[in-house]
């Protein structure tokens, strides 16, 4: 399967827009490490610096980078997408249920 994820207060925790020191949710990176080793493909979205233009996005999304490195969190992509309020998908599941739901499955949900 393919999974995309968002970043701030869905794999990690976020103060606003204080992104340089967003904790890591342990849970989460667990999961996305099975994930990844059990062969998914895993891409993450994140709002971070889209209204600062490109200039912005390549100093956020290398930052970002490196937050995951950090947190060992394995990956196939980052991309940008607009700061949005609400997320709208057919395919959407918001992270508290995305971890309700593994923890059916065998993780227990923080
Ligand atoms: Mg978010």
């Amino acid at each position: 399967m393919t999974f995309l994820f968002d970043i701030d207060n869905t794999i990690c925790t976020t103060q606003g827009t204080d992104y340089a020191n967003a904790k890591p949710i342990p849970e989460m990176v667990d999961i996305i490490r099975d994930l990844y080793g059990a062969g998914h493909t895993i891409y993450f979205i994140t709002g971070r610096g889209f209204m600062g233009g490109p200039r912005r996005w390549q100093a956020v999304s290398k930052m970002t980078r490196k937050q995951l490195d950090e947190w060992g969190v394995p990956h196939h992509g980052l991309y940008s997408k607009p700061a949005c309020e609400l997320f709208v998908d057919d395919k959407a599941v918001n992270a508290t249920d995305f971890r309700l739901i593994v923890g059916l499955l065998g993780k227990e949900p923080a």
